[in-house]
């Protein structure tokens, strides 16, 4: 899961992390005010999205009076901001973070990410920050300093250290830069992160270090015991598709196709997938419903399904072992005669309850498809797509 730059720097600054003072707006008036408050001369206005990036999109500006802030404020509320990692549809502008501006004298980079090889959590750091790690890795691989903890001992001050004087730090900004390093370590630590990012961390005209961009992300499997971080999930920043499928609790990732797959099991989920490809089909979503799938559970999964306007056909494939087949099939006709269905719906049942299941898939009266193994599925899925125009 995903968190607001505002929100990160927020939580680091409670750590011990320098950042800049800031103020959080959701109108531009209110984007001026906190101007206002901060007081100075000069303010950095950053649309707040899950996204880096902003900056070359033009989601953050320096500026110079109250009036600029509200203006450019104002052309970016409401707005669909396109980064480069955003994709086409970009996301929505709908909070504002106004902080002072900072005398930047030089830009560095920090980083924390789990190591798989060495299953440890690792710092990365570099001395030339502002761009992205890709970029730096590519283009200046030299400055890279690479650092992994052993989670015994957490971050030791004398690591931290070490990794200030590769990245060339005198004098009293080594101390910052252990205080900031070992700081953040225990942020990603106590609250299950998976990845933290300042980019940059700076060095101020008067030589001090500050933190002006700070990203982190959560494991969201660890969400259960940190309420403080799911707190601050902001749902207009995901999928709208996958948002409503987490709030449900199936597990469901949007694609590009136009076959919408209800499956249980993730494993038979990659493979009717596989399947669906195999016959020259594009899946629309991955989506596992899981054990014991209720019928308004299969009808909140087909409720998912449906909100992609993408989808021409539903391919329903269970697989029941602890789930019941008698139970999917009642929820794919209650479904099927709730939604008002025109488009070709598939299913292959198998397993718990078979006979019972297919029972009431034949006795609906719905021209439901139905399918006895999950190749004959995927090819009949394919088959029942409407044919488009050219
Ligand atoms: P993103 O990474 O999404 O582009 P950043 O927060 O890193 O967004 O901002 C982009 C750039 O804007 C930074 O690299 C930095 O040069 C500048 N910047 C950001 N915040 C400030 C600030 N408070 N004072 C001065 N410059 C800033
Ligand atoms: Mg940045």
């Amino acid at each position: 899961m995903d968190i607001h730059e505002y929100q990160a720097k927020e939580i680091l600054a409670g750590f011990g992390v320098p950042v800049p003072r800031g103020g959080l707006a959701y109108s531009p008036e209110q984007a001026a005010y906190r101007a206002r408050e901060l007081g100075g001369d000069a303010w950095v206005v950053k649309a707040q999205i899950h996204s880096g990036g902003r900056g070359e999109a033009g989601g953050v500006k320096v500026c110079k009076s109250e009036k600029e802030v509200a203006e450019f404020a104002a052309g970016l509320f409401g707005k669909q901001l396109v980064t480069r990692q955003t994709g086409n549809g970009g996301k929505g502008v709908y909070r504002i973070w106004v902080e002072e501006a900072s005398d930047i004298a030089q830009e560095l980079y920090l980083g924390f990410v789990l190591d798989r090889k060495t299953e440890r959590i690792m710092v990365v750091a570099s001395s030339s920050g502002g761009m992205e790690i890709e970029e730096i890795a590519e283009e200046d691989p030299e400055s890279l300093v690479r650092m992994v903890v052993d989670p015994a001992h957490g971050l030791a001050e004398y690591q931290a250290r070490e990794l200030a004087f590769r990245l060339g730090l005198k004098g009293d900004q080594i101390n910052q830069m252990v205080k900031a390093v070992r700081a953040c370590y225990r942020a990603y630590r106590d609250l299950d992160a998976t990845m933290v990012e300042i980019n940059p961390l700076v060095i101020t005209g008067s030589g001090d270090l500050v933190a002006l961009d700070a990203k982190m992300s959560f494991d969201t499997n660890a969400l259960y015991r940190r309420p403080q971080v799911e707190a601050l999930r902001d749902p207009s920043q995901e999928d709208s598709r996958e948002a409503m499928a987490h709030d449900n609790g199936l597990s469901y990732v949007g694609l590009d196709g136009d076959i919408g797959c209800i499956i249980n099991g993730a494993g038979l989920a990659m493979a009717t997938m596989d399947m669906i490809k195999l016959s020259g089909g594009e899946p629309a979503n991955f989506l596992d419903i899981g054990g014991g799938a209720s019928p308004e559970r299969v009808m909140t999964a087909f409720r998912t399904v449906l909100s992609d306007p993408n989808v021409s056909v539903i391919l329903v494939n269970i697989f029941a072992g602890i789930n019941r087949c008698d139970w999917v099939a009642r929820g794919v006709v209650e479904a099927y005669k709730a939604e008002g269905l025109t488009l070709p719906v598939v299913v292959r049942l198998a397993g718990t309850n078979v006979d019972e299941g297919r029972r009431i898939i034949d006795e609906s009266g719905l021209p439901l498809i139905t399918a006895e193994t999950l190749a004959e599925a995927a090819e009949k899925a394919v088959a029942a797509r409407p044919k488009r125009a050219a």
